[in-house]
């Protein structure tokens, strides 16, 4: 059996930024202690469940970075112990307002290998309006720490269609992004979570074709330094594609565990409740969540997660996975679709950048 992938949820954030609806929440030195114990009890019950080994680690949140360098040595080498997690690519999720080089240190001597921090935007005045708690100097900072620890590839976020967001400002933060060392970018568009403190503000944001111009300035602005789309939201320079992020996209089974983590193991999709003293007090097993519109395993689940890649679904990934060609019917309706949009051709059926903007009215169009 192939490696899976393993997913940690730390769900704790010092705040909450006003955009967010992730689960997490501000915690206590205890409550990080015992949350740590709990991952590591559930890392154990599933090792006798599944007899598998893991080849990708990833810490998210939430604020992975503040367990410090204890708790995730801890964590990461429990995880190896269980899993192998040979040549395995382990990354952190990390919040650059924090001073990290012990923690950053401390990972890296566990196996950690990659960072994912979130920059947001490459000038002071954004990062204040979207409440962030960093400054650009903070991240440069933060980023100094990777490489101080010995860690080659970090990975940056950035926010787009932000309020009074030109494409100039766009291009400037993906040139901080080239400009910190990154190896690997992720650009998303600002939603307005309902819940979220910005739910009840009043913006002047950008109209969806303004945003559409954003997204495709951050294309260009990513190729033009070196870091190729690969999918909807994901950028990298050769070779440093995240592994873990793969298997999502893929279909490929990974396990996660901690309050809100999902897995998708033994071909069911599980999560855990959002409660995280439940998952410390052990009471609150993964529950099964399915969509009957794609079912887990499905070839329409299979097709919708590969047509977010810019490689789209191609007829020998389809015909190893299911031993058939791609639907006639599903090749039909995408040759239909404008060729701005998406191309189907001998190797499949994949999106352009324009067709990723537009990509669930694409996907119900042609699945
Ligand atoms: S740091 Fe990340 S997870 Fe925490 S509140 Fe902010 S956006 Fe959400």
């Amino acid at each position: 059996m192939k490696p899976i992938g393993l997913y940690l949820h730390i769900p704790f954030c010092v705040s909450k930024c006003p955009y967010c609806d992730f689960y997490s929440f501000a915690a206590d030195e205890q409550t990080m202690d015992t949350y740590t114990e709990a991952l590591i009890r559930e890392l154990q019950n599933w090792r006798e469940r599944l007899c598998v080994t893991a080849d990708t680690l990833y810490l998210g949140g939430g604020t992975p970075s503040l367990l410090g360098g204890r708790r995730l040595y801890r964590l990461v080498t429990a995880a190896r112990e269980l899993f192998g997690l040979d040549n395995a690519e382990i990354t952190l999720e990390a919040n650059p307002a924090e001073r990290l080089e012990e923690t950053f240190a401390a990972f890296a001597a566990a196996g950690g290998n990659r960072v994912s921090m979130g920059l947001q935007a490459g000038d002071d005045r954004a990062l204040a309006a979207l409440g962030r708690r960093h400054t650009v100097s903070q991240a440069e900072a933060a980023c100094e720490a990777v490489r101080k620890a010995g860690i080659r590839r970090l990975s940056l976020d950035l926010m787009l269609a932000l309020e009074g967001q030109s494409d100039r400002d766009v291009r400037h933060s993906v040139s901080v992004i080239d400009g910190l060392g990154a190896t690997h970018g992720s650009a998303y568009l600002l939603k307005i979570e309902e819940g979220t403190p910005f739910a009840s503000r009043s913006f002047h944001l950008p109209d969806d074709d303004e945003a559409a111009e954003r997204y495709l300035t951050a294309v260009d602005a990513f190729a033009e330094r070196g870091f190729a789309q690969y999918e909807i939201s994901n950028f990298a320079r050769e070779g440093e594609q995240s592994r873990h992020n793969l298997k999502y996209w893929n279909a490929d089974p990974t396990l996660g565990i901690g309050a809100a983590a999902h897995s998708y193991v033994g071909g069911k999709r599980l999560a855990y409740p959002r409660d995280a003293a439940a998952f410390i007090r052990g009471n609150t097993p993964a529950e099964e969540t399915d969509s009957t519109e794609a079912p887990a395993g499905s070839e329409t689940e299979y097709a919708m997660l590969r047509l977010r890649l810019c490689e789209g679904l191609t007829e020998r990934g389809f015909a190893d996975r299911f031993g058939r060609a791609i639907p006639a019917k599903w090749r039909q309706r995408a040759a239909g679709l404008p060729a701005a949009y998406v191309t189907a051709d001998e190797d499949g059926i994949r999106l352009t950048p324009q067709g990723f903007l537009v990509s669930n009215a694409i996907l119900s169009r042609i699945l």
